[in-house]
């Protein structure tokens, strides 16, 4: 078994979209970002990069390539997880928090859990996603950001 671990951060603006594990969130701001700002799908990439030390997200999808600019992060998750196969892994189960002070995220977390587990082909009790807020404090409470980490277990098969 391996473990990975990643932490993620989007600066928070009007004008663009809220996307958080695959789920559009209506808000008057939205994740700046390369791809779709998608935090918490990145987070979930990374660990498991981190889990099979293959370096980092924007070594696998370089930031300054065209090719992923607005890209559905879903597809780098499916794109990581090929690579996980391919090196004889599967995924026992990922813990996961978004840290995030408005709106709050609790009807969308269902909907986050069963992309999470559709994408890395498990089942959804295997999937945790937490909420929480910053208390008004720091960049998250001010609301300039959001931030995300995931810890992923992987077995060989
Ligand atoms: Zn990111």
């Amino acid at each position: 078994m391996r473990i990975g671990h990643s932490t993620d951060i989007h600066r928070l603006e009007p004008g663009n979209k809220l996307i958080i594990g695959g789920v559009i969130i209506h808000h008057y701001l939205g994740s700046v970002g390369h791809s779709d700002g998608d935090c918490l799908l990145h987070t979930v990439c990374e660990s498991l990069i981190g889990a099979l030390a293959l370096g980092d997200l924007g070594k696998l999808f370089p930031d300054t390539s065209e090719e992923y600019r607005g890209i559905s992060s879903s597809l780098l998750v499916k794109a990581v997880m090929i690579e996980v196969k391919r090196m004889g892994y599967k995924v026992v189960n990922i813990d996961s928090t978004v840290f995030l002070e408005e709106p709050k995220l609790s009807n969308y977390i269902p909907e986050m859990r069963k992309n999470i587990a559709e994408l890395l082909e498990i089942e959804v009790d295997r999937v945790s996603v937490k909420a929480t807020t910053s208390e008004k404090v720091g960049i998250v409470g001010r609301m300039e950001a959001i931030m995300t980490e995931s810890t992923v277990l992987v077995e060989k098969i």
